[in-house]
């Protein structure tokens, strides 16, 4: 029994000795380019989702204690992980290596990187290890098989998703910020720029967010932070399980008509308030059904809910928090006339958690786009919200 263990006991002596080890990192554009004091022949990386990271391992090396920061590597971290080096690119945005090259002497390895869609981080983190040899060719890679018909999302997504963040001091009321779409559902596009409904809210909703936290009287948490989706009733049972007083769904929709414009305020009612508002509710509703597979499962149930006495109070808080919000935020943002619409949208009917639907503004016009997609337009719209809910929480509690 001891001679295995012998012979592994040399071989790991041996590669201790004659180690090459990481001696610089560099950032070089699209490129990262690690060197050695003694030559290497091969490695392999791979991606890591949540949070994104490169992960490249050299056989044989020694990792050494150097980082580097640049481009979309945040920080560069460096481990053992068996016998070979592994090297840790902590990444700001998503990028995948696209090529890897040893130099002829062996003593450097070029890391082309190239940035991608979340979706393709995504399929690459799945997709496992790729190996590199010094002759320059990528020896294998450990891609699946291609099917005739592949499905990119899951059809049973987990029916608990794991709570988001809450930012603020303890024992404040808490608002629930939801950004609109995301993930394969981009929401609206804009027939102009090409923008897309889920970038817009996605940024709007982190701006009032960073408006709360800085003024700190209220806790906030967000639905999302990043590009995903999330099935309508999951994002106001993410609010109801926070335990939230309030729940906004940040939006900013097209309209059949170019030159409809201004900011508008959805609160639930099983009557759609006019064509305009069924419609939205139509579309928005829309967003579970994928290929005709309903992603939220519970829609024909919960479209059927009675309104109890439970949902008419909070109904009533909703409507309140409606016309508040456009007090105060009407200063700042361009507001419809009819500015208050009712409509039957599943991502409001929490029946015990006051929550609007608010439409920023139409991706369909033109002005409104410019206005959403601006840092100005997003520090007007954050700075409206916060006002509307921090005095909404103030006279909650003035009123008990
Ligand atoms: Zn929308």
């Amino acid at each position: 029994m001891s001679v295995p263990f012998l012979m592994f006991a040399t071989l790991f002596a041996t590669d201790m000795a004659d180690a090459a080890r990481v001696k610089t990192i560099a950032v070089d554009g699209d490129a990262v380019v690690l060197s050695f004091d003694e030559a290497v022949d091969k490695a392999s990386t791979f991606a890591l989702d949540g949070p994104q990271r490169l992960a490249v391992d050299i056989p044989g090396a020694e990792p050494g204690n150097v980082s580097v920061s640049g481009g979309p590597i945040a920080q560069v971290r460096q481990g053992r992980q068996n016998d070979a080096a592994r090297v840790v690119l902590d990444l700001s945005t998503p990028t995948l290596i696209s090529d890897a090259r040893f130099g002829e002497d062996g003593r450097t390895l070029t890391l082309s990187l190239k940035s991608v869609e979340q979706d393709e981080f995504r399929r690459a983190a799945r997709a496992g290890r790729s190996s590199w040899g010094a002759e320059g060719t990528q020896l294998a890679m450990n891609t699946p098989p291609k099917k005739r018909y592949s499905v990119t999302i899951p059809l049973d997504p987990p029916k608990r998703l794991s709570l988001p963040r809450i930012q603020g001091p303890d024992n404040r009321p808490l608002v629930v910020i939801d950004a609109g779409h995301g993930g394969h559902d981009p929401g609206a596009i804009s027939p102009h720029s090409g923008a897309r409904e889920k970038d817009a809210t996605l940024a709007i909703a982190r701006a009032i967010r960073d408006e709360l936290v800085s003024s700190g009287r209220v806790r906030v948490a967000l639905t999302r932070e990043d590009d995903r989706f999330i099935v309508l009733n999951q994002r106001y049972e993410l609010a109801r399980r926070l335990g939230a007083d309030l729940f906004i769904s940040i939006h900013a929709d097209s309209a059949g008509n170019e030159q409809a414009n201004g900011a508008t305020v959805y609160t639930l009612s099983e009557v759609a308030s006019d064509r305009e508002a069924a419609r939205l509710a139509a579309r928005e509703n829309k967003a579970d059904i994928l290929n005709g597979v309903n992603l939220g499962g519970a829609t024909s149930d919960v479209s059927s809910i009675l309104i109890d006495l439970t949902q008419r109070e909070t109904m009533n808080i909703s409507s309140k928090f409606a016309s508040l919000l456009k007090r105060e935020a009407a200063p700042l943002v361009p507001f419809r006339t009819d500015y208050h619409r009712f409509a039957s949208l599943i991502v409001l009917k929490a029946p015990d958690v006051p929550s609007v639907l608010f439409e920023t503004g139409y991706i369909s016009n033109e002005a409104d786009t410019k206005f959403l997609f601006s840092a100005d337009g997003r520090k007007r719209i954050a700075t409206g919200a916060a006002r509307a809910i921090e005095t909404h929480f103030a006279r909650q509690l003035a009123s008990r």
